[in-house]
């Protein structure tokens, strides 16, 4: 499950459509005690590595997001130090369903492919689509079923 608050998840339908057709991406994290995740914009910087490196890259920012691992050590730090933790991940897909695809397990994945980097983050897909924010939908590792599945986002005022 994932809790958000009803402005947060509007700052990120805001970040989606604007940064439309690249995806958008960025950080959730919970603050010790509390419920609600924070979110943190972040760049997208798929389409710099792509320029870079397109062998390694072959995708740009419409089908992919990379997020700056700088920035993604600097939160874990941030959090971490604050006795909070890094509590999911988001981001979008242009003129496609908000689902958990294959090329996102992979990502979600450690490079053995075996385990999820973040057993315990929730991954929010945004769905943008003919100029609208259509569908969220959120994920999580299934420790019995060996997978992400479909878990509740719960948004409240
Ligand atoms: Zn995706």
């Amino acid at each position: 499950m994932l809790k958000l608050k009803r402005k947060d998840l509007e700052r990120l339908y805001g970040q989606a459509l604007a940064e439309y057709p690249a995806e958008c991406c960025g950080i959730l994290s919970l603050g010790r005690g509390e419920e609600y995740s924070q979110v943190h914009l972040c760049q997208n910087i798929q389409d710099r590595l792509h320029d870079e490196n397109p062998l390694d890259y072959p995708r740009t920012s419409r089908t992919a997001y990379f997020i700056d691992p700088r920035e993604l050590s600097r939160l874990i730090a941030g959090a971490e130090q604050s006795g909070g933790q890094i509590s999911g991940f988001y981001h979008s897909h242009i003129d496609c369903p908000a689902y958990f695809s294959a090329e996102d397990k992979k990502r979600a994945m450690t490079m053995m492919g075996d385990e999820p980097d973040f057993p315990d983050a929730a991954y929010l897909v945004l769905s943008v689509d003919q100029g609208k924010v259509q569908a969220s939908k959120c994920f999580a590792w299934d420790e019995g079923a060996r997978d992400f599945a479909e878990v509740e986002l719960v948004v409240a005022d």
